[in-house]
């Protein structure tokens, strides 16, 4: 309401002035206004409450000056001030001004302020009125965001935004840095400038990508302007940029981080000694494999190949060694395929091939050929020459199984299969293999459980001199009872037993039972003058053997001169240096030592003038060929002589007939063992055969 200058009492116009003020004030709080003005001829001032509120006062507590103003104002900004006010009051024009004021507390505050100069009746300048803004808080947005600014453009990274159809609106100067390209230059080009291998459609698909999820991260190439290529992770977002729709690209070269990346994927699917794909590589390729071979109807071969008698160089010659042969391998083996053809290390000295579309088995064969003849080829390391040779089992896809770890598990029987066959070879997967597989498995098995509980027996075959039908000896011969009453003989299971392992133990059951059994025939008062245990050449090796057996004949009573041990030809020939140390302590004992199936083996004649020998067993198969082979009987004549010369007793074996024993007689041979006599039959059947023996 206006104050009626007529009318109004004294007390009715101040409480108008009042409420004009706090409406005044109530203006000045929501703009963030100050008001004041200054008499240019006195320098005295009238501020608004809001005035006093900005530089910190209680309103009205002190007397506002322009001198008060300045000692707010930072001493930086009192020329600027000055020159503006003096500006104004010459043009009479408004003017603003910005600048920073210290408020009574001590905090600072940015303020704008309005003026103009208004003039009394002649025209003159009389005062000067204005408004104060705090505009700190926007001041102090502005500061940031320019700081934030100011780093986006200084980024390393690359920081682009682009409009809906992919130009460039902004470039900050890592862009420009290592792109080469000028930001005048960038203002005529849009994103396929500088990612050669994007396509448009592509670029629409990450679009829609950032407008579904308002992020998108993605890998790319960029080219510079020198023509240099280098990829690059972009995260793209949606922005509102100059009020339009736009998106914003960061950028970062990440060649560092690809090298990485690839020097780790190659390091963990790579063998480190020979840089040949492993293991976990091979797998995932063996899959694509099958992959592939099913939609095109291809067939392919899986090699798995191992080195023979590796580990002997390994332990022999040493580990450094050993790697430098498998290196050497490797590099023979690939210069033996095809680019296409798989070739990874599984481990140890184990590797593998994928021989891509064969048309035929027979082209793997011919693959395994060609890698046993580079293998075959000499090595010469650390200035020796030596000789490898590798066995190869091959399975083939779909042929064999579509399976793929059926088909792993197939070369690996054949290439087991090959060793078996003797080493140096290659061997095809058939479907027999898994069962004989299977066969040995449940074979080793049963042998272990008939181990355990001594499910041997012993059979007793006598040996007899001819000339007035006496005993001579006794042969121990196992029989291993599988299952209930299957009787298992000894030539198919003890080659096995050796094989795996387990004939030491078995070898051990039977000497047991059999001397056992000798004793008790003895204290019947039934004397046999020698006991013959067949014996593997292994036993012999073992370092506790000999104290074993004289352990054992102590705390049975057994005299170890009635004691002979057979050994075959080929088994103590294996490595005859050995066996002689051994077999020279067991004769010390007292113990015999037989040669058993001579003439089979390859006995060199030095070794055999060197065995501490005590009788010489001719193989059965010249007895039993003796009637109607002349050959034989020279072969047996020729034994006979190196016997006599050599001073070994000497026996025949597998005598079935009264001609074979007067053949034998008449070549001066009388002692002999065969079914003639008797077969192998268990103790008792033996115990009765004795007595019906003494009674004669
Ligand atoms: P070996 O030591 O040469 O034993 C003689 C083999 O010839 C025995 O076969 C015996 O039954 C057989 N035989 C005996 N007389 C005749 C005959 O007149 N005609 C024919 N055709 N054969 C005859 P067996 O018992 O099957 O043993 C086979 C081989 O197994 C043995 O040959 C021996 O090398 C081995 N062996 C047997 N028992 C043991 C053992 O406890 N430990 C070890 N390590 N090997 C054993
Ligand atoms: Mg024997
Ligand atoms: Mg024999």
């Amino acid at each position: 309401m206006p104050i009626d200058v007529a009318n109004d009492t004294p007390e009715i116009a101040l409480k108008k002035l009042k409420a004009r003020e706090n409406a005044w004030h109530r203006l000045e709080n929501v703009s963030n206004l100050g008001s004041w003005e200054v008499d240019l001829k006195t320098n005295r001032s009238l501020w608004s409450r809001r005035s006093y509120e900005i530089y910190g006062y209680e309103p009205y507590s002190v007397t506002p000056t322009l001198e008060l103003f300045f000692k707010h104002l930072l001493p930086q900004y009192h020329q600027e001030a000055k020159t503006k006010m003096q500006e104004g009051i010459r043009s009479q024009k408004a003017i603003t001004f910005k600048g920073r004021v210290r408020r009574n507390d001590g905090e600072i505050l940015d303020i704008l302020i309005n003026a103009q100069v208004i003039t009394n009746e002649k025209g003159e300048p009389s005062k000067l009125i204005g408004t104060t803004q705090d505009i700190t808080e926007y001041m102090r947005i502005k500061r940031s965001s320019q700081e934030l600014l100011e780093i986006i453009e200084r980024s390393f990274q690359e920081i682009y935004i682009i409009d809906k159809d992919f130009r460039f609106l902004y470039v900050n100067e890592g862009a420009v840095k290592r792109t080469g390209y000028s930001k005048e230059e960038f203002q005529k080009m849009d994103i396929f400038d500088i990612n050669p291998y994007l396509t448009f459609k592509q670029a629409k698909e990450i679009e829609a990508r950032v407008l579904k999820r308002e992020l998108a991260i993605n890998r790319t190439i960029h080219k510079t302007k020198d023509g240099e290529e280098y990829p690059v992770q972009t995260n793209l977002q949606k922005i509102v940029y100059n009020e339009k729709d736009a998106y914003l690209l960061f950028d970062s070269d990440i060649s560092e981080l690809q090298r990485l990346e690839d020097e780790l994927y190659y390091q963990a699917y790579h063998d480190a000694l020979t840089n040949l794909p492993n293991r976990i590589y091979f797998e995932e390729r063996l899959k694509e494999e099958v992959i592939y071979s099913r939609r095109n109807k291809t067939r392919f071969a899986l090699l798995l190949i191992d080195l023979d008698r590796f580990k002997e160089i390994n332990d022999t010659l040493g580990h450094q060694f050993g790697d430098e042969v498998l290196v050497e391998t490797a590099k023979r083996i690939k210069r033996a395929l095809r680019a296409i053809d798989m070739f990874a290390r599984l481990g140890g000295d184990e590797f593998t091939i994928i021989l891509r579309d064969v048309k035929k088995p027979k082209n793997a064969q011919k693959v395994a050929q060609k890698i046993h003849d580079v293998i075959r080829e000499p090595f010469l390391l650390a200035q020796k020459e030596f000789f490898l040779s590798c066995s190869i089992g091959i399975s083939i896809f779909p042929d064999d199984t579509e399976d793929v770890a059926e088909l792993v598990k197939f070369a690996d029987t054949a290439m087991y299969d090959a060793k078996r066959k003797g080493k140096d070879g290659f061997c095809f997967y058939d479907k027999q293999m898994t069962k004989l597989a299977q066969e040995r498995i449940s074979l080793e098995h049963d042998l272990r459980r008939a181990i355990e509980n001594k499910g041997f027996d012993v059979y007793f075959q006598p040996q007899i001199d001819a000339r007035g039908k006496k005993l001579v000896g006794v042969e121990a011969l196992v029989r291993w009872r599988r299952g209930n009453d299957t009787i298992v003989y000894p030539d198919s299971f003890i080659p096995f037993a050796q094989e795996v392992g387990l004939i030491t133990q078995i070898d051990r059951i039977v000497m047991e039972k059999a001397i056992k059994h000798f004793l008790y025939w003895n204290k019947k008062g039934v004397v046999i003058p020698k006991l013959s245990l067949n014996l593997a050449t292994k036993q012999l090796l073992q370092e506790d053997f000999l104290e074993y057996i004289l352990d054992f004949s102590k705390e049975v009573g057994f005299d170890l001169s009635k004691l002979e041990l057979e050994l075959t030809e080929s088994d103590l020939m294996h490595d005859p240096k050995r066996s002689i140390a051994m077999l020279e302590r067991l004769r010390q004992s007292g113990i015999k030592i037989a040669m058993d199936d001579f003439g089979t083996g390859y006995s060199s004649l030095a070794y055999l003038k060197k065995l501490p020998l005590h009788l010489i067993k001719i193989d059965k198969s010249f007895i039993l060929d003796l009637v109607d082979e002349v050959e034989s009987q020279e072969i047996v004549k020729t034994i006979l002589v190196l016997a006599l010369s050599l001073r070994f007793e000497i026996i025949a074996e597998g005598v079935e007939s009264k001609e074979h024993e007067e053949l034998l007689c008449s070549m001066g041979c009388y002692m002999m063992q065969g079914y003639y006599y008797s077969k192998p039959v268990d103790a008792h059947v033996f115990g009765e055969y004795m007595t019906s023996l003494e009674r004669k």
